[in-house]
């Protein structure tokens, strides 16, 4: 097999003794070991995504740590690292101790959780960001919604820095948003000083979210605070970042698929399972993120999987909530439409989705994106020349809102390992209860 981490590329066997990588070389001759064909596959750390939503606690009608974790390891992933917008919010050291305990017992991939930035993810007052460090918090997060006020901001990135965490915020600005924020201001007797959202052509609510990347991306160099810029969907928010990277800010920032494959005008013809936040934008802005990420202002590929029940996606656009599941097509889609024509060499994509993000998250401590003796055996063996369709019927997740239904990919996860054993085999999940027994 072709292990990828490796400049140029090797042919290498890897010996797996006890969950953990042993030895990796030419040629190992060890007769007691079992042995799995990996010629003509390429051998990569075990993926990462450092963006998911897994709906438990509270809606697990939608997604729950079991369903979720399947979904990872038959899409190649092999850690994960959870949003906190669950119900109730992951917003304070208890919340986050059971939900690690939890998913101790349900996941078969590595899992991680980020907590809530504001108590109640309400954007009103800090959450506990040193006991939620201290419990287990890989980064902190009110995704699905910006932290509103340049000040609570600028406080959570000095705290954050304080107690070395990441802030990882969701810099969207839309109409109903704004809105609340100047009704705050106006029942506060304060000037609004913002001016309300303008809407887009196609009557729906625009929204924005270069003005909010700016805002955070200041105070993070204020604060001399790391900050993680989730999703990224506008060209002008590539701008910002790039710019401040020059300059020295410590900022990262991820993209989705959809973002990176995906326009506006087809979001329309696709119908809601489209419908995302940040939503999908114009052609430019598409390519200007594709080009933040092939030239690395863009560090990682993150899915944003956010799943929802069939039934809530089958109402109208308008009606039907936001999320676009990504799990099980992430890799596929990277190696099809960005490694193929070239846009990202293929050692390129699999670092954006394996040390870079562990890296961001604090995650590589333990060797998680990595590819080297001594780390637990977390690996994916990928098929680059599989062809395959994208069928959200076969899918573990319990989600459905898939935009690239019936689309054709070539290139597919075939094993995926965590800690030496294998969790998933030809898309299949092979082992259904990890920690049993
Ligand atoms: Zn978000
Ligand atoms: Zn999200």
């Amino acid at each position: 097999m072709v292990a990828a981490e490796f400049e140029p590329p090797q042919v290498m066997d890897v010996l797996i003794r006890d969950g953990r990588i042993s030895e990796i070389s030419k040629d190992i001759h060890c007769p007691e070991a079992s042995a799995i064909d990996g010629s003509g596959r390429v051998l990569v750390p075990g993926l990462v995504d450092v963006h998911v939503h897994f709906r438990e606690p509270g809606q697990e009608y939608k997604e729950d740590l079991r369903s979720g974790s399947k979904a990872a390891a038959a899409g190649g992933f092999t850690t994960v690292v959870a949003e906190p917008n669950t119900v109730p919010p992951i917003d304070t050291p208890r919340r986050l101790e059971n939900l690690l305990k939890s998913a101790s017992q349900k996941s078969i991939v590595h899992f991680y959780s980020k907590a809530a930035i504001t108590r109640g993810m309400m954007g009103m007052k800090l959450a506990d960001i040193a006991k939620l460090k201290e419990a287990g918090a890989k980064a902190i997060s009110d995704d699905g919604n910006p932290v509103p006020g340049r000040r609570l901001m600028l406080n959570a990135l000095t705290q954050a820095e304080r107690w070395e965490i990441l802030v990882s915020p969701h810099c969207e600005e839309s109409a109903a948003y704004r809105e609340r924020i100047l009704n705050k201001r106006r029942g506060h007797g304060q000037p609004p000083g913002l001016s309300p959202m303008p809407y887009s052509t196609h009557g729906a609510p625009y929204t924005s979210e270069e003005g909010l990347i700016r805002r955070d991306v200041e105070s993070a160099e204020r604060a001399d605070a790391r900050i993680h810029i989730s999703h990224v969907s506008l060209a002008k928010s590539v701008e910002i970042i790039a710019k401040a990277k020059k300059r020295g800010v410590r900022v990262t920032a991820e993209a989705t698929p959809h973002h990176l494959l995906l326009t506006e005008r087809m979001a329309r013809e696709i119908g809601p399972n489209a419908k995302a936040n940040p939503p999908l934008r114009s052609e430019e802005d598409m390519l200007a993120v594709r080009q933040g990420l092939a030239e690395g202002t863009i560090d990682a590929i993150a899915s944003d999987h956010a799943p929802h029940s069939p039934d809530e996606k089958k109402r109208t656009w308008d009606q039907a909530p936001f999320g676009i599941i990504g799990l099980e097509t992430t890799l596929g889609l990277v190696l099809t439409f960005l490694v193929r024509p070239g846009i990202l060499t293929l050692r390129q994509a699999i670092g954006k989705m394996t040390a870079v993000p562990a890296k961001i998250f604090g995650l590589d401590g333990t060797g998680i994106g990595s590819f080297k003796t001594g780390i637990p055996a977390d690996l994916t063996l990928i098929d680059l020349n599989k062809k395959w369709k994208v069928d959200s019927h076969r899918f573990y997740s319990k989600g459905r809102n898939c935009p690239f239904d019936g689309w054709g990919l070539q290139g597919k996860a075939i094993l995926t390992m965590v800690a030496g054993q294998i969790v998933a085999k030809d898309g299949i999940v092979a082992l259904e209860n990890r920690y049993s027994g």
